[in-house]
């Protein structure tokens, strides 16, 4: 996966997240990454990009659950984060970068790794970009 999350001086947020599918995927397969409210999510409260096992992260709608709690349970970006991957999403399955509409920067993952980076850059708060998760079966 590339997943990128940003957010502008005013509190606008944008997710946008590619993906070359899972390693023998089917033919044909759509994985969650193309599917906004699955791998992809932004809104006013903030915006959400995952990584992982496609179809666990579809039945979850992971990206936007994270906006969903933070929206109606009033969680903060990383609770929310950590009540998505780890009492919804199966343990291994995968991983999220977030960035909130105030600024801050999240993520949480339940495989063994998840390659990252933030940064800083003028103009626009934060962002945050990863590559990919490790499965602990590979
Ligand atoms: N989430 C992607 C998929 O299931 C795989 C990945 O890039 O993490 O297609």
């Amino acid at each position: 996966t590339v997943g990128c999350v940003a957010v502008d001086i005013n509190g606008h947020t944008a997710a946008a997240t590619s993906t070359g599918g899972l390693v023998n995927k089917m033919v044909g397969r759509i994985g969650d990454t193309p599917i906004i409210g699955a791998g992809t999510y932004a809104n006013e409260f903030c915006a959400v990009s995952a990584t992982g096992k496609g179809e666990e992260i579809i039945r979850n709608l992971c990206a936007k659950e994270v906006a969903s709690l933070m929206e109606y349970k009033y969680l903060t970006l990383k609770e929310s984060l950590d009540t998505v991957i780890w009492k919804k999403l199966g343990e291994g399955n995968g991983g999220l970068i977030a960035v909130s509409s105030n600024g801050e920067v999240a993520m949480s993952f339940n495989t063994l790794g998840m390659y990252r980076a933030s940064g800083n850059e003028e103009g626009h708060r934060q962002i945050g970009i990863w590559q990919d998760v490790c499965f602990d079966d590979e």
